[in-house]
């Protein structure tokens, strides 16, 4: 069995293809570098994306506040996660960087994108 895929992990977007050789065995080829055989394993075994969204926001001059995961999410959660997020409303101030949603249990924290002063 195989795969194409795009490498994400820098603009170039090297064509890859995943071959499973047996049943835990995984050969990447089409990657110019390291990083790309490590994108096309992860994409085929636990695909992960960051998550960027908004959270409704009061008491600031923007309605809404840019989010981002600090970390790539595994894609079985984000669907989860943006249920999640639509459901918070914050209040300005909000400095970039904080966290603004802590998931702890599934290892996911989103940080504001952004500072909104009050
Ligand atoms: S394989 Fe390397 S060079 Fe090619 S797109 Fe991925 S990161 Fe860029």
């Amino acid at each position: 069995m195989k795969k194409d895929l795009i490498c994400i992990a820098c603009p170039l977007g090297c064509r890859l293809t995943a071959r499973w050789l047996n049943e835990s065995a995984i050969e990447i080829t089409g990657n110019r570098c390291p990083r790309g055989e490590e994108y096309g394993r992860e994409e085929v075994v636990e695909p992960k994306r960051v998550v960027t969204a908004t959270v409704r926001l009061k008491s600031g001059f923007l309605k809404r506040l840019p989010v981002t995961t600090k970390r790539p999410v595994p894609k079985d959660k984000i669907a989860a996660l943006l249920n999640r997020l639509y459901t918070i409303e914050l209040s300005a101030p909000v400095i970039r960087g904080e966290v603004v949603l802590d998931m702890a249990d599934d290892g996911v924290q989103v940080l504001s994108s952004r500072t909104v002063k009050k």
